[in-house]
């Protein structure tokens, strides 16, 4: 059988290695000049992802294929935060190591909160992010088991409320799969146990360089790789995908997986788009360093959070973002939050005065830069929203499923969809979606 993905970001690798795996011949139709999708990294420096977490997720592929796996370090601290007022906290997986940092009352917080996430997490495992798309009856099992103890009417804000330093930094892990956190759910907390709990690992050549490594891996499975070729339209008859329509012309295969925006997929098939609202887009400066600096992560809270938060749902471009760093060597990367598209003012404009803010915080060597807009990132990504639809609300944490229609040779994947963004759901979603739909077609794997 001939299998067909569309993107070569993580989760369609892990699909494409997944269907090379059962003895498909794959092909890889990627728009971009090379691998990795929002990784794909520009000159050396990272343009998406730079925190790896759940290693253990393309641990398993790598496994499964009989490879081994990069070798991921763990980061200690998790990440360096500053307030405004010279407040600063280096977080790490070693509790007691954290907490010898916060008051007495915030150490108690912070406990607590952290208990509650790992709750959280381990509540929602199993139906959320480990198997496929929950059905309505898995819904419910969940719902009855642990659903009713997630605060299922009580918002992130509400939940996490604990000073203003303990606040803010908790807050702020609800932004990881796109969320404003003053309108995320309360159960979008348990991403704070991923990252203080379980950790956080780096991969020397960052993520970009994990993406290298699955695409060499299913290179040497024998998929084949087009790039620069950018998909048109999906042709459907009679409940089939039977065509890709790209730039070069049209394709055929027996099985098809999106791995591209959702957005994308349901534009490709003529099928009318969600009313919904979008999550969070992202402005980026990509640097070149003139000296080398230590491998950090680092976090700038802006003097006030809620003001950010309201500048940006009302689709502005925040006046005093808090900032992401990222360094590694002779590069860095500066992420600040920004609404989707429309909303947006001039490029260089807002680009300079991020670098003024970046000099005021933490000062660096700056040799060249490059700035990454949501009109950008929206060539990856429907409007620029890098995880699709917000997740927001009582049923946020869910994510659109790996179906679409009644097609029964599509399925969609990746970070827009079930189980959701970031490189290791990105790639759980390709590997398992693939194998879902092999499963679907009586395929035995
Ligand atoms: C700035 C930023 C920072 C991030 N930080 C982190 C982090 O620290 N840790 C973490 O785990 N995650 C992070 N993420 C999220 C993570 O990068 C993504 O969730 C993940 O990479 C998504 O992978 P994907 O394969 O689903 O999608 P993508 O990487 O978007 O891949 C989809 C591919 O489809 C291709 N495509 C789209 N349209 C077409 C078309 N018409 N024809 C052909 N090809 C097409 C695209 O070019 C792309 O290569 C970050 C993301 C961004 C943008």
């Amino acid at each position: 059988m001939e299998a067909i993905v569309i993107g070569a970001g993580f989760a369609g690798l892990a699909a494409a290695l997944r269907l090379a795996k059962a003895g498909l011949k794959v092909t890889v139709l990627e728009q971009l000049a090379g691998p990795g999708g929002k990784a794909i990294g520009w000159e050396g420096v990272p343009t998406g992802p730079t925190l790896l977490t759940l290693p253990e997720v393309p641990q398993a592929i790598f496994q499964a294929l009989g490879a081994s796996p990069p070798p991921f370090q763990p980061v200690s601290p998790l990440t360096r935060y500053a307030w405004p007022d010279g407040r600063t906290f280096a977080p790490e997986c070693d509790l007691e190591a954290t907490l010898a940092q916060l008051s007495p009352l915030e150490a108690r917080r912070y406990r607590h909160l952290l208990a509650l996430a790992r709750r959280l997490y381990q509540d929602a495992q199993a139906t959320f992010l480990l198997g496929p798309p929950p059905d309505a009856a898995c819904l419910l099992r969940y719902a009855l088991a642990a659903g009713w103890r997630a605060y299922p009417f009580h918002s992130l804000a509400r939940l996490v409320e604990a000073g203003p330093y303990l606040t803010p930094f908790f807050l702020r892990f609800a932004t990881y799969l796109g969320a404003n956190p003053y309108r995320a759910p309360a159960v979008l907390h348990n991403i704070a146990w991923v990252e203080l709990g379980l950790g956080v690992y780096h991969l020397p050549g960052g993520m970009q360089a994990l993406a290298q490594a699955l695409y060499r891996l299913a290179q040497a499975r024998g998929v084949r790789f087009v790039f620069g070729e950018k998909v048109l339209r999906l042709e459907a008859r009679a409940g089939r995908v039977r065509a890709v329509a790209t730039e070069g012309g049209w394709q055929r295969a027996d099985l098809f997986v999106s791995a591209a925006d959702r957005h994308f997929t349901l534009g490709w098939l003529g099928w009318p788009l969600p009313r919904e609202t979008l999550g969070l887009s992202g402005f980026a400066l990509l640097l070149h360093l003139a000296e080398p600096v230590p491998l950090g992560h680092y976090v700038y809270f802006s003097s006030d959070y809620p003001a950010e938060w309201r500048q940006i749902a009302q689709g502005r471009w925040p006046v005093e973002p808090t900032l992401y760093l990222h360094t590694d060597g002779a590069v860095a990367f500066l992420l600040v939050n920004a609404p989707p598209l429309p909303a947006s003012a001039p490029v260089e404009a807002y680009a300079r005065h991020l670098l003024a803010r970046l000099a005021a915080c933490h000062p660096l060597p700056i040799a060249a830069w490059r700035a990454l807009s949501p009109w950008d990132y929206s060539q990856t990504a429907y409007r620029g929203a890098l995880y699709g639809r917000a997740p927001h609300g009582l049923l946020g944490a869910l994510r659109p499923g790996w179906g679409l229609g009644r097609l029964a040779n599509l399925v969609q994947v990746g970070g827009t969809v079930h189980p959701g963004g970031g490189v290791p759901l990105a790639l759980r979603s390709g590997w398992q979606g693939a194998a879902w739909l092999l499963a679907r077609l009586g395929v035995e794997e």
